[in-house]
This record gives structure tokens, sequence and C-alpha cells, in this order.
């Protein structure tokens, strides 16, 4: 017997309750939910059934770069719609061309190939199979605070709790990476995480030993992990030595990619280029779901004559391709990505940082572009977390004055869309400053 269709009919138009009836949701309990029905969008807003709207200083799952509803994009999905709809991987395609090329021209010089995939989980993926194949080694060595998606090998090279319950860790292998407010090396400037980061890094592949390890795999600033950014040098430490122990690096571009940070890649500000790189959010702002590798030409060559055993039956999808075309054309004609930087340093950076004056639970603001984490704390100087229960209010509070906050553990990770305007992004700020003293910070 199936399930009772009549009661279904009953709540046919009240999305919350077949939400709740129906929609089984990821990294939550089922019945610890409270949905909200949104109805649609338009640039950093988002319009909610009770006829709110909000706005939204969080992209989603980060992912919404280009903002809600930009005609482009959906006249690029709508025109590949009324093309074709579905092609499968072997075919060449016009929209898939195009979007190989419109990407990878975003990647420093000596990369030229494509793999398409679904999201940013298989992404890394194919990304780890790459390199384990090209080099015959096994090992991986991530962050501990790092996030790179959920699936076999995603989950396990990811260095949070999330990574503890698989069978597939086999291979991986974590280390500290730069976070000087809370530092793993005793250091007191950015110079001194830097090297001492550096050196841990060194001495855990020393340890490990080089011949096992295929690849280091690193957000260019990490995500989930707290909007971390790196020590200007940390990157170009880490490719030295990579280079000098004949270890390949893997750059996660998920979040940062496509303007999240005020550049097309994250990687562009810390100057260094790696062996391969995945994207996924960003590329489209998730308008169809799409994400990708692109590799490096000695790795893209390999397997000219070696057959990559791996491939999806949607990879390079039209409707994906369209999105991607069009979201690359807007971003690049209406720069987008300047505007992400713009607003990063006009107003995100100095007016977080400027609330930190008046609420003594601030402990510390960073970020760059539309990419911030302002990090909550019981007392600044012990730096004790700040309770969960006053982060939820937090949220509650500024949903009450109209304003999407996101939140991971102790930290406010204020993320808006990069076409959101300067005047929008101040305006989010002051009902960020009110929601803080509603809720006694
Ligand atoms: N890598 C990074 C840095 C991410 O932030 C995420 C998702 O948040 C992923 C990979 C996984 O991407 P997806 O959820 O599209 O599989």
């Amino acid at each position: 017997m199936g399930h009772d269709v009549s009661a279904d009919e009953a709540i046919w138009d009240d999305a919350c309750a077949l939400d709740l009836k129906h929609v089984f949701h990821s990294w939550q309990a089922q019945a610890d939910r409270h949905p909200v029905e949104v109805t649609g969008g338009h640039g950093a807003w988002l319009q909610y059934a009770d006829g709110r709207e909000m706005l939204d200083f969080t992209s989603q799952q980060v992912n919404v770069n280009i903002g809600y509803q930009h005609p482009k994009v959906i006249e690029g999905i709508a025109k590949q719609a009324a093309l074709l709809c579905t092609i499968g991987p072997d075919y060449a395609n016009l929209a898939r061309g195009r979007a190989a090329s419109l990407v990878v021209r975003r990647a420093p010089e000596g990369f030229n190939k494509v793999f398409f995939t679904n999201a940013g989980a298989d992404a890394n993926e194919n990304a780890i199979r790459a390199v384990r194949l090209f080099t015959g080694r096994d090992k991986i060595l991530s962050s501990y605070r790092s996030y790179h998606g959920n699936t076999g090998a995603a989950i396990s090279a990811t260095g949070d709790w999330r990574r503890k319950p698989n069978d597939y860790a086999r291979g991986h292998v974590h280390f500290f990476t730069p976070y000087l407010y809370r530092s793993e090396f005793s250091a007191t400037t950015q110079e001194e995480e830097c090297e001492r980061a550096l050196a841990h890094l060194e001495h855990v592949i020393q340890f490990e030993g080089p011949d096992t390890i295929a690849a280091i795999l690193l957000e260019s600033v990490p995500g989930t992990a707290g909007i971390l950014t790196p020590p200007k040098d940390y990157f170009k430490g880490v490719r030295e030595i990579t280079k000098k122990y004949g270890i390949l690096m893997i750059t996660d571009e998920v979040m940062t990619g496509f303007g999240r940070t005020g550049f097309w890649l994250a990687l562009d500000d810390y100057g260094y280029t790696p062996d391969i790189i995945s994207f996924a959010k960003g590329c489209n702002s998730g308008y169809v779901p799409a994400g990708g590798v692109m590799l490096s030409d000695p790795i893209a060559h390999y397997f000219d004559d070696v057959v990559f055993p791996g491939g999806l039956t949607y990879s390079g999808h039209p409707l994906a391709m369209g999105a991607i075309v069009a979201t690359q054309e807007a971003m690049e004609e209406e720069h987008i990505v300047d505007n992400a930087y713009n607003v990063g340093h006009d107003i995100l950076g100095p007016k977080l940082s400027a609330l930190s004056e008046t609420h003594p639970k601030i402990g510390e603001v960073r970020g760059k572009g539309v990419f911030w984490a302002v990090e909550m704390v019981a007392d600044r100087t012990s730096r004790e977390p700040l309770d969960g229960a006053t982060m939820k209010q937090i949220v509650a509070e500024g949903a009450k004055l109209g304003l999407v906050l996101g939140v991971h553990d102790n930290r406010i990770h204020v993320t808006p869309p990069c076409v959101i305007t300067l005047d929008e992004a101040s305006d989010g700020v002051e009902r960020l400053d009110k929601a803080l003293t509603a809720a006694g910070c």
C-alpha cells in the first residue's frame, strides 16, 4: 500500500506541511525542523511566503554569488532548455565547450581542461582520484579545519567532525593550517603563525613519508571551518614544500571560487599555482547543480593514453552548462567580482570591525570580499566560544529585523551574494548591530 494520497491532497498548497511530512533533510534530526517557505527572490533579497522581504547575508550554502533570479542566467537556462535539455557526456555540445572555456580561463596559466561534475563533493572525489592515479601514491593530506564534501574520499579529507563515521578513511592524513586567533603553534603574529604552520606541515610530510603522499588538498580560504584567511605567504610556502618533496597540490575553490573573496579565484590573492582546482557553487550560483575539476596540462595529458576510470551520467549537463555560460558572462559584463571586492573593502571590512567597539562578545572579525566571519566569544580574555543558545538568539533577532544570518559554531558567517550593493551591505550591518544588541552581545 502506498501512502495516504487524500491526506496529501489536504495539504497540497502547504509547502511547510508537505516538507515536514515527506522531505528528508541533510545534517539535522528530522523532528527538529521549523521550515520557512520562500516564494521568490531578487539580487540579495529573499521573499518569504508570509510577505517579508529578507536581506540574505548567507547566499544559502554560500553559493548564490550572482544573487537570486538574475535575468541573464534565467534566459541562458531557458534558451538551452528550448534547444536541448539533455545529452550524454560523450557528445560535443556548444554549451559544455563554452562553459569549460569560460571556467578554465580563470585558472592560472597551464590549465586547459575541465571535468564536469554535479557538485563540489564529487569534484573533490575526482580530483583525489586523478592525483592518486597520476602519482601511483595513496595518501591525501588535508587540514583539520576543512570541509570538502559529503562523499567517500571528500568526507574523509574533511577535517571536522563530519569525517568520523565513515569507512573510506584509508589514506587520509590531517594537519593544522593557520588560525592565529586560536593558534596551534602559540604564535602571536601572522608571520610566526605562517612560519610555524609551514614547519609543522613539512614535519608531517617527513613522518608520513613523502613518497607515499599523492597530494595536499586545501581550501584557499577554509570556509565552513571559519573563513580562516591564511597569512599572505602561506600558500607560496606550501607550494615550495610540495615541490621540494614531489607532491601534488589540489586547491578546493568550491566555496571561494568565482567572486566570493573579491577575486575570480581566491588563490589569485595568494599568487600560487596548484596542479588541480576543484570548483562548484559560484560557477553558476547553483541555478542548476554543477561542479568540476580543472586539470593542469601534465595531469590532463597523462590521461591522453590512460583511461580515467570515472564518469557521471550528467557530467556537463546542458542546462547546468547554459547556466555557467550565462553566469560567467554576466559576472564579467557587470563587474560583479569587482563589486564583491569593493563591498568587502569599503563596507563589510570596516563596518564589521567597528562593531567590535560596541559589542564586547565579538572576539575577531576576519575575511575579504563578501566572505567574512564574526567570531563570538563569552569572554575576550579567555576566548571561550559563545554558547549555542545565544548564537541561535542572534539569528532569531536578525530574522525579526529582516536579515538572514548564517551561524557555524560560535561564528556568524557574513556571506551575502556578490551582487549586494554598498548600501545594502551597510544596511545589513546596521541590522546585525541591532540583532547583537537584542541578543545581549
Ligand atoms: N568543498 C568546499 C570548500 C565546500 O565548502 C563544500 C560545500 O560547502 C564542498 C566542497 C562540497 O560541495 P557540495 O555540497 O556541492 O558537494
